[in-house]
């Protein structure tokens, strides 16, 4: 049979220890995998490449499409770019899958019953890393949700929830706040979940969502959610199993997938040969099961249970009462190595899907909507605190076809009709809408703008409304 070839990198800090007890016990449960190691992180970064990664690196991962990853340290400012954001995004990683699983009465934590999984969408959202400084006192990030980017997290976390065999998928938003963006995430959702009827759905406000996994986490089995609130809530969950060193990640793409440890390079205790490698463990288990590698996947996953359980702990974890042993990195692997073929006495022993299929079909773009230009914000930049005087300098701007409707500022409505006690920045959305329920052109934004610039008001930038299938797709003003 042949190997599978997989892309290695060592990383900083605590990485080359914790990824060389990963691979002793890799080789040691008999699994099928041969190794090309990369460079990446760091010394890169400090050579003067400010991507963290050479080209050839990026070969060896495109070709192999499996990469298992140590932590890296990310030098602070001179302008070097997040090695993970980069990796997520080149390679079309779209999904952030995160076990979080607490492992009572052996490491300590308030949640003995807590067994759920984390869907992060991991590409989009605001981490599009699209910003702007549009006047002196406001800079914009932009929030972007897409169609295929949601249908496919979701989708993933639906066919997640069927091959692991979960009962229920949950998913996070804000849709009463953000109804357009969140709105959409939460739509696609509940049409996806209905294509999974013997799948349980449910949808929960983040706030309220994210304190409940505090609190209760046993009550959630697996939680989708957009890529800022995943990132937030998947470390809360990762910390209340008791340790973020017990935690694996897997970043899964159409072609490419990456796996690691949640937690980072632990720099303070780089070379001293305590770290804990349960996490980088846990994302090379998922990364065998990815590759169809389910029996040493296995044999590895219930041979960790039982080091766990029978109390042979590194110091991260390691309690008096009930941790047994206190060991280093390489006494934990040893344990771990030796326990290969056995099976934990307390907590669940693993057996893992053979040929486990997601059916994740490619994204098939919907047939175009009707699109209808129904007005347009003006952005203004403007130091005055009056709107009425703002609107004032506007009406010029006006005619037969398009008059100003509304003033708003961070959102919310100062004209017509505000109220005094609204603060008000030099961040102005002006919004033009035709005249006398008529009918807005294309060609009368470039007018707008034109007579904008003649009477000296600042338009930092402009945005079309649309109805889409006579559906109105634009946010109203607060209090409007
Ligand atoms: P960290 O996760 O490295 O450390 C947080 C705390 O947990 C520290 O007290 C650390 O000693 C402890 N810890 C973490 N992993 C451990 C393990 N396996 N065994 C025992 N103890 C462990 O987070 P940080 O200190 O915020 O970040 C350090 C560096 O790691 C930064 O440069 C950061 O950018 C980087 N980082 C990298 C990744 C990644 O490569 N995926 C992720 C997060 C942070």
């Amino acid at each position: 049979m042949n190997k599978h070839r997989i892309t290695v990198a060592k990383g900083d800090g605590i990485g080359p220890e914790i990824m060389d007890a990963t691979l002793e016990i890799l080789k040691a449960s008999g699994a099928n995998i041969e190794i090309d190691e990369i460079e990446v992180g760091e010394k890169v970064y400090l050579s003067g490449n400010t991507s963290g990664i050479s080209e050839s690196a990026w070969d060896s991962i495109r070709n192999n499409k499996v990469f298992l990853k140590a932590p890296i340290t990310t030098p602070q400012g001179g302008g070097y770019k997040s090695l993970n954001v980069s990796m997520r995004k080149a390679l079309g990683l779209y999904a952030n899958i995160r076990p979080c699983v607490s492992y009572h009465p052996f490491v300590k934590t308030n949640h003995s019953k807590m067994d759920l999984v984390i869907i992060r969408e991991n590409e989009e959202d605001l981490y599009a890393g699209i910003e702007h400084q549009q006047t002196d006192e406001v800079i914009q990030c932009l929030k972007l949700i897409s169609r295929p980017g949601s249908e496919k997290i979701i989708r993933y976390a639906f066919e997640f929830a069927k091959v692991y065999g979960r009962n229920k998928v949950t998913c996070f938003t804000k849709d009463n706040i953000m109804k357009q963006t969140d709105g959409l995430f939460h739509k696609i959702f509940d049409e996806i979940a209905a294509e999974y009827p013997e799948i349980e759905n449910e949808h929960w406000i983040i706030d309220i969502g994210a304190a409940k996994v505090a609190d209760h986490p046993e009550v959630f089995d697996v939680i989708v959610m957009p890529n800022l609130y995943g990132d937030v809530v998947s470390d809360i969950a990762a910390q209340i199993t008791g340790s973020v060193g017990l935690g694996g990640s897997a970043n899964i793409g159409e072609t490419c997938a990456m796996f690691e440890a949640i937690h980072g390079s632990a720099p303070m205790i780089a070379g001293q040969g305590i770290a804990n490698p349960s996490g980088l463990l846990q994302g090379a288990v998922m990364m065998l099961n990815h590759l169809g590698e389910t029996d040493s996947a296995e044999k590895i996953q219930n041979a960790w249970l039982k080091t766990l359980e029978d109390g042979i702990h590194t110091a991260d974890i390691f309690k008096e009462g009930t941790s047994k042993q206190l060991v280093n990195t390489k006494e934990f692997t040893h344990a771990v190595i030796s326990n290969l073929g056995l099976l934990p006495a307390t907590l669940k022993g693993v057996s893992y899907k053979k040929d486990a299929v997601f059916n994740l079909p490619k994204y098939v773009k919907k047939a175009p909507k009707n699109k209808e230009l129904k007005g347009v914000d003006l952005f203004v930049h403007w130091n005055g605190s009056d709107a009425n005087e703002l609107a004032a300098m506007l009406c010029p701007l006006e005619n037969d076809q398009i008059s100003l409707s509304m003033i708003t500022n961070r959102g919310i409505k100062v004209w017509p009709d505000g109220f005094e006690e609204t603060f008000c920045t030099d961040h102005w959305r002006c919004r033009y809408k035709p005249a006398n329920m008529g009918k807005i052109n294309y060609s009368d934004i470039p007018k707008l703008m034109n007579l904008a610039i003649e009477h000296n008001i600042d338009v930092i930038k402009t945005e079309n409304l649309y109805a889409f299938d006579g559906v109105d797709s634009f946010s109203l003003g607060q209090g409007q």
